[in-house]
């Protein structure tokens, strides 16, 4: 039987439900965090909620802290659940290198020039006018876009990655910031709405036995959530804080603890208000991957061209590869998902690496007699489900990268 693209996973990711569900290798952390918000919940609502329902003049005020509670710990949970069990941005894998990156440069070895093969590692892209580097990463076979890091604990390329958090057991990318903070947040109030109500019922044992030693013995679990959500406020509280201060100056956890020496521009940072709206208030992009969809066997990949002449015309070799490859169907899924994938003439190309503009220009003129082709070979492809050969974000990345070559 046919695979499915989660059971031929190359990053480390664990699955459940069939797919459905995409946790990080170190998902079972994610048991210890939910006993962590649910063990003192428990012990909230049995000894502190229970006591405090017929302390109030009307018993609704007592009810309504038992509902509260348990609903509010339902939210955390749920909130937790839905950082740790979504893709949050992972980047497909490339089967292959992205082949035209290869150029061709010549080295004197013996006194005799001798073609050899380059790869430009990064890249350099504009984005609001500052140049931001891009890495190629050697595991996922890609240039990854702006803002995206390769976890090594989940093994793959995660766009806007923020960290790895140990505690959901995921990574924190584009896709479940939001809940991630969520999360952090409404555990903060979480603490303050327990630790606030433990107080005021020592304070109600206090009237009542009008001594404190008395109050505290009567309730040790008002004593022990007091000092554990204490405890958990730094932590939480901290971090919630923290987040807010990167929200509001649009930086990734990464960024801010690997730039922060540079002192250099913020290329994201749109506004205090705009960088908010971005976080809570723009549409999550579905998932780049169809963990559930069945595995398509890949096409044998053609092999390289032989090397050119050293003093060879690039523009002319190329452009005689593009027509050759129009002659061979499968060549032309390829051709289009490179266009797809670095469309060329996006990339602001810095250094050696081995083409002059003109000759990559002149392969995109090319393009709009190719147009009408390959977009009947993307029309197919985009059938060809869980295949990884394709990734729409490139289209985003593209489109930034093509804003940034506007004068
Ligand atoms: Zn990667
Ligand atoms: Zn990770």
């Amino acid at each position: 039987m046919a695979k499915r693209v989660y059971q031929a996973w190359k990053g480390s990711n664990i699955f459940f439900c069939n797919g459905r569900l995409v946790f990080g290798p170190d998902a079972r952390s994610l048991t210890f965090s939910v006993l962590l918000i649910l063990v003192p919940a428990v012990i909230f609502c049995t000894f502190v909620a229970r006591n405090l329902l017929h302390k109030f003049s009307t018993d609704n005020a007592g009810y309504a802290i038992l509902v509260v509670a348990i609903i509010f710990t339902t939210y955390v949970l749920v909130l937790l659940l839905f950082t740790s069990a979504r893709d949050p941005g992972i980047i497909p894998r490339n089967s292959h290198p992205p082949e035209e990156e290869f150029c061709y440069e010549s080295s004197e070895a013996g006194g005799r020039p001798t073609p050899s093969l380059q790869f430009p590692r990064t890249k350099e892209v504009i984005v609001n006018g500052v140049p931001v580097k891009v890495k190629y990463c050697e595991t996922c076979m890609l240039y990854r876009p702006p803002r995206c890091s390769h976890c090594s604990i989940c093994n793959n390329c995660v766009e806007k990655f923020d960290h790895h958090c140990p505690w959901v057991g995921q990574c924190i990318g584009m896709r479940n910031y939001r809940f991630f903070f969520m999360f952090i947040s409404s555990a903060t109030l979480l603490c303050i709405f327990v630790f606030s109500l433990s107080a005021l019922n020592i304070k109600f044992l206090v009237d009542e036995h009008h001594n404190v030693w008395k109050a505290l013995k009567e309730s040790p679990a008002s004593v022990v959530l007091m000092s554990y959500c204490f405890i958990a406020l730094w932590f939480v509280g901290g971090l919630t804080g923290f987040h807010l201060y990167l929200i509001s100056t649009n930086q990734t956890t990464y960024e801010n603890f690997r730039y922060r020496a540079d002192n250099r521009r913020n290329a994201f940072d749109r506004g205090c208000i705009p960088n908010f709206l971005e976080v809570f208030c723009t549409k999550i992009q579905p998932s780049k991957n169809k963990f559930r969809a069945y595995l398509q066997e890949e096409a044998p990949r053609t092999s390289m061209r032989p090397m050119p002449e050293v003093n060879e015309e690039f523009g002319e070799d190329r452009r005689a590869k593009v027509e050759d490859d129009l002659e061979i169907g499968d060549d032309i899924m390829k051709l289009s998902q490179r266009r797809d994938y670095y469309g060329t003439e996006d990339i602001k190309r810095r250094g050696s690496d081995g083409f002059s503009r003109e000759s990559v220009e002149s392969d995109y003129n090319l393009g709009s007699e190719l147009q009408t082709s390959l977009s009947q070979v993307e029309a197919q492809q985009s059938r060809r489900a869980g295949s990884f050969g394709t990734s729409p974000h490139i289209l985003a990345f593209n489109a930034i990268v093509a804003d940034s070559k506007k004068p």
